[in-house]
């Protein structure tokens, strides 16, 4: 595996990152995740955009251009023949000393990596996954944005921890006005009458791509959807709810805090949306090898 640092690549047992990296003393930095499918990158326009306003939004000027970044992106995939992956881009900002100030920071890092991603048992996609509501809360806009992709996960990683001693593959978290918010690294959605709904951005929750390219696929399959505030009764009374991301890509939800979902079961919406989604990511996104397949 070849990783990419600062315009190089190094052997994975050589890729090191310095212990005064701000990235790491602080989680001073913002990231992507992001999917190739059948040698193309899906939706990387889109990560690339995402990955620029978090770093507006801390301040953090990335060193590169947004095409130069997405060109990083392929030739990290070229050097390691990546056909089906998953690329994790990470910029932080960088070295410093031990006091917190960024100005002492001189120049960010940028490491990409691609690899493989597995969050759960494949056997989830036809049987489901089990959602808690956990008691960690979703950080509110005027502390970290959750619509910033930055490196400070622990308010999710806490959640996760909380739903894996309840038992439960993923954990719901609301926000300071008991509205749903997000689990720990996928939005949510749910069925209710036929009608496909989803939190909206403002109830604090990373705008995910996946999340926007389902709503789009469910307009086009003349599906009614809504964005809005939804309480745990909206979702606990659902007939269907499922989950997306890059990483965890749909996947159906048939209990949540104890209650069924429906009969239990992937529910036939979402086995519509998993079938299209495939589709999609099939055909669409950047080619990596682009003179070869052209
Ligand atoms: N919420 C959070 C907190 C996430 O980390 C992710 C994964 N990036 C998502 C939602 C889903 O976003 P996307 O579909 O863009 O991967």
């Amino acid at each position: 595996m070849k990783i990419y640092i600062n315009g190089l690549f190094y052997p994975k047992e050589e890729a090191k990152i310095s212990v005064f990296d701000h990235g790491l003393l602080y989680g001073d930095g913002v990231f992507e995740g992001i999917r190739a499918y059948n040698r193309r990158v899906f939706r990387l326009e889109r990560h690339i955009e995402r990955l620029f306003y978090s770093a507006k939004a801390i301040n953090l000027s990335i060193p590169l251009s947004p095409e130069e970044f997405s060109e990083a992106i392929l030739e990290t995939c070229r050097q390691n023949e990546i056909e089906n992956g998953y690329i994790r881009a990470v910029v932080t900002r960088g070295i410093g000393d031990l006091g917190l100030n960024p100005l002492h920071c001189q120049q960010p890092t940028i490491f990409i990596i691609a690899d493989k991603i597995l969050l759960y048992n494949p056997k989830i996609y036809q049987e489901g996954l089990t959602v808690r509501t956990v008691s960690t809360r979703i950080s509110s806009h005027s502390s970290i944005s959750p619509a910033i992709k930055s490196l400070n996960y622990l308010n999710k990683i806490l959640a996760k921890i909380e739903a894996n001693l309840s038992g439960a593959d993923e954990g719901l978290l609301l926000n300071q006005l008991d509205h749903i918010a997000e689990c720990t690294s996928e939005n949510i959605f749910l069925v209710k009458n036929g009608i496909v709904m989803t939190p909206p951005v403002s109830a604090g929750l990373l705008p995910g791509i996946t999340r926007e390219t389902i709503l789009s696929l469910a307009k086009e399959m003349e599906l009614k959807t809504e964005e809005k505030n939804l309480v745990l009764y909206d979702i606990w009374t659902a007939e269907e709810v499922f989950i997306t991301g890059t990483g965890a890509e749909i996947a159906p939800v048939v209990e949540v805090d104890g209650r069924p979902i429906g009969k239990r079961k992937p529910g036939e919406i979402t086995l519509l949306l998993m079938k299209k989604f495939r589709e999609l990511t099939q055909h669409s996104g950047v080619h990596i090898y682009a003179k070869e397949d052209s």
